[in-house]
């Protein structure tokens, strides 16, 4: 275990960037192993309160997200693992900026994004975000290219598949597993731009968040409430412009996320979910 600690190490500094270059598309695990991991990931999790705090507020909130956003997006036919994955949503009750997906389809947003998002359209974008990082299996991809293929090889053959469980619950120490590449991350804003169409939401929605950040000066910001997206979620101002460009190329006008009216939904995300979250 001592080599795959000071992998780790490395993996947490080095972060996003040492993976820019090494996108391979190669992933060794199957489907079902991804299924697994998210269910022991997840039990990691709710095993953790002090670093993982569940919501145990109002509980109309979770049930809104999931049956109202979270379920409607899962009902588009380009989600195409809904079947094999455990789709499913909870609420992290810490005044942070982020959202994670685990592999298999186990989708967390944190209390401190639901108070800082406006409406339906940026929370319905920010969830397809994630479930693509499920359908397109980014994790375990990178796991791949990471371990490389010849160490994974021997575990996934070897007689001891507990191993590859173990990996990811030390990889995922501090999130440094979580670290998206920016191909990962404009993969998985696409994928959720496409998502919305089939949706009531503005298929825009996924940038409006990063739009916010950046009038209020969080994009460059070293405050420990955005420092975990910022290394998870590289550029969001390059992530503004590749979105502005999908909605011209797609006819759909450019909306920001100060606009109101058809396919955004204030009113609703504020009476059914902001207005329902205790007040920091
Ligand atoms: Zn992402």
């Amino acid at each position: 275990m001592k080599l795959i600690r000071k992998s780790i190490l490395i993996f947490l500094i080095a972060g996003p960037f040492f993976f820019n270059s090494c996108d391979s598309g190669i992933n060794l695990f199957s489907k079902s192993d991804d299924v697994q991991l998210g269910k022991d990931l997840d039990a990691e999790i709710r095993n953790n309160p002090k670093e993982y705090p569940i919501f145990k507020g109002d509980p109309s909130v979770k049930r809104y997200i999931n049956e109202r956003i979270f379920q409607h997006i899962l009902a588009s036919s380009k989600i195409e693992s809904k079947g094999t994955y455990n789709y499913q949503l909870e609420i992290i009750d810490q005044d942070v900026l982020n959202a994670f997906a685990l592999p298999g389809g186990y989708i967390y947003v944190y209390t401190g994004l639901l108070n800082y998002l406006d409406s339906e359209a940026a929370l319905a974008g920010v969830l397809g975000h994630e479930i693509a990082h499920a359908e397109e299996r980014h994790a375990t991809e990178r796991m791949t290219s990471y371990y490389g293929v010849s160490i994974l090889l021997s575990l996934v053959l070897g007689e001891n598949p507990s191993q590859i469980a173990e990996i990811g619950a030390n990889l995922f120490v501090g999130l440094g597993f979580l670290a998206n590449s920016r191909s990962d991350e404009n993969q998985s804003d696409e994928r959720s731009f496409e998502y919305m169409k089939d949706t009531r939401y503005y298929p825009g929605g996924v940038k409006f968040f990063f739009e916010r950040m950046r009038d209020d000066g969080l994009v460059s910001s070293k405050s420990d409430k955005v420092a975990t997206f910022l290394s998870t979620h590289p550029d969001p101002i390059d992530r503004i412009a590749n979105t502005n460009n999908r909605l011209q190329s797609a006819g759909l006008p450019v909306k920001d996320y100060k606009s109101e009216g058809e396919g955004i939904y204030k009113s609703e995300y504020l009476s059914n979910i902001k207005n329902k979250l205790p007040k920091k």
